[in-house]
């Protein structure tokens, strides 16, 4: 039995929203079908060009001219297809029959197939000359009817030119990495920025697109770099006399800050991440007290199955939403209780795998079989051992059984006696707007205002180097006064090298692969 009346999914349509996907999977799974639809480049006379200013250590060379449809496959109105190389003038010629447009102006076109004559679409078309452009390099768009024989006919049109190649995945990014137009946390963001499902993940990629991440490194990078002239500078010159003890004294209270302000950074409690991949949140509570309900009341959608048969959920189902702009990977798991069916068994056990990683938990509490005063709140919750530390909401549902017996919910968590509870009825949609207000209250507390203070670090990847760079800086603390400075002067670069890994401008080759390959064809 579906459960979730008329009223509460109208409340639902106004702050939560499924996602398209499950948020992490999506990322990356852009269609590379479209590079099938044009000719292998084997054979086109491509250059294998070493253009590349910072080594990335692409597979291909940045001398060859790359296309793609860069708007997403399928049909639309308009589809644009860009190419990036030395041969995009050329290439935008053979198919407009017409000289390229002055720079960034749009000018409409007929586009044909310059081996058959045969007109395929008209469109507009701009011409981007190197260096102002995305990549970089000499770039031009064809803007046309988004009809999948339309694309395909331009891009075998393409395909066939001289010099000309399909793109790999995140090329084009890369192009614009490898010359300079944005650092590694730029294209990191960009490439967020394409995958953002909501309006704070929006934010937060477009913040770091802009490069306020890549700045904040850059500064620290900068203040290492100093310190080191001025440690090398003792080093070199303390001895004659020509440089004051003072130097080193100021190399000391630069590196002591650094560090500190470089582990409040990695302190922000994840946010950044959480709001990047999407806040772990796990329905928990004893068998049929609507868990499985509350899921569908959430998604809209009859996404779990409902049963009055206590015992029946034992997969873990996830599902994600928008939560008031916040996205939310929400799981609903098996009753907690002592199971004596092996299956079942499983399920608790996978329940209380998933309660371990949650970064939120809803406790669900049938309404009518407990007391809602605070003591007895708490006892409930309790007894479902949620991971210390992890906030929790408590949701007493089957409000709508409650009749003229029921107490106020804010009379627990909101006078701060305890986690904040709130009366629900899943079957009425009774307490719906309240308990998605709460919600959005406890994702804004995780993820934070991406627009507000300094910006957060939004991968694994980032706290790592981070952390290496912290121990770098701790090390140079601890070797003190009568340490070694030329081992002083090591740590400072090792330190200085890690954040220059983050921002790619340093001994980033490793990871150049692994970050692209996450973009879709034509980004
Ligand atoms: P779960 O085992 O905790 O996942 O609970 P279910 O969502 O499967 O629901 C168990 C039973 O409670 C089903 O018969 C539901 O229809 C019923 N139920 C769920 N929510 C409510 C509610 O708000 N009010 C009432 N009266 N019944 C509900």
């Amino acid at each position: 039995m579906a459960c979730g009346g008329g009223r509460g999914q109208a409340g639902a349509g106004r702050a939560a929203m499924a996602l398209s996907g499950a948020m992490r999977a999506a990322r990356g799974r852009c269609a590379r079908a479209l590079s099938s639809a044009v000719p292998p480049a084997a054979g086109t006379g491509a250059t294998r060009g070493t253009g590349d200013t910072r080594g990335t250590g692409a597979t291909r060379g940045t001398g060859d001219t790359i296309f793609a449809l860069s708007s997403a496959p399928g049909r639309s109105g308009v589809a644009v297809i860009r190419a990036s190389g030395p041969g995009s003038g050329a290439a935008l010629r053979s198919l407009t029959g017409t000289p390229e447009p002055p720079p960034r102006v749009m000018a409409l076109r007929r586009i044909r197939d310059p081996q058959t004559a045969e007109s395929l679409d008209r469109g507009l078309v701009v011409w981007f000359p190197g260096p102002h452009s995305f990549t970089g390099e000499d770039c031009a768009e064809l803007h046309v009817h988004g009809g999948p024989a339309v694309v395909s006919g331009v891009l075998r049109a393409l395909g066939r030119l001289p010099g000309l190649r399909p793109a790999e995945p995140g090329e084009f990014t890369r192009r614009a990495f490898a010359h300079g137009k944005l650092d590694l946390t730029a294209a990191e963001g960009l490439r967020d920025l394409i995958g953002a499902e909501t309006e704070a993940q929006r934010r937060q990629a477009l913040r770091q697109m802009e490069g306020d991440l890549g700045r904040l490194y850059q500064r620290w990078s900068h203040a290492l770099t100093q310190a080191l002239a001025h440690l090398e500078a003792y080093i070199d010159f303390s001895e004659d006399d020509n440089v004051e003890e003072e130097v080193l004294t100021q190399v000391r209270v630069t590196v002591r800050a650094l560090l500190q302000e470089l582990r409040g950074h990695l302190r922000d409690g994840r946010r950044g991440e959480l709001l990047r991949e999407g806040v772990r949140a796990v329905i928990a509570g004893p068998p049929n007290v609507g868990k499985s309900s509350l899921l569908n009341l959430l998604c809209r959608r009859p996404a779990a199955i409902v049963s009055p048969t206590a015992g029946t959920t034992r997969d873990v189902l996830e599902v994600a939403l928008d939560i008031g702009g916040y996205p939310l990977v929400l799981s609903d798991t098996a009753g907690l209780r002592q199971a004596t069916d092996p299956v079942e068994r499983e399920g608790v056990a996978r329940a209380r795998d998933r309660l371990c990683q949650a970064d939120l938990v809803l406790a669900v509490l049938d309404a009518t079989s407990v007391s809602p005063t605070p003591v007895a709140l708490e006892a409930a919750l309790a007894a479902l051992e949620p991971p210390l530390g992890t906030p929790c909401v408590l949701v007493l549902n089957k409000a709508d059984l409650l009749g003229g017996h029921r107490g106020s919910p804010s009379a627990t968590g909101a006078q701060g006696q305890g986690p904040p509870a709130t009366l629900l009825s899943c079957k009425t949609g009774e307490g719906l707007e309240a308990l998605l207000e709460l919600l959005t209250q406890q994702l804004a507390q995780l993820c934070g205002d991406p627009l507000l203070g300094s910006p957060s670090l939004t991968q694994s990847r980032h706290s790592r180097h981070l952390g290496a760079c912290a121990a770098a800086l701790e090390r140079f603390g601890d070797l003190g006064d009568s340490g070694d400075l030329a081992v002083a002067a090591e740590q400072l670069r090792v330190a200085r090298r890690e954040l220059g890994r983050i921002t790619g401008h340093v001994g980033a080759e490793d990871i150049l692969d692994i970050i692209f390959r996450d973009f879709c064809v034509g980004k």
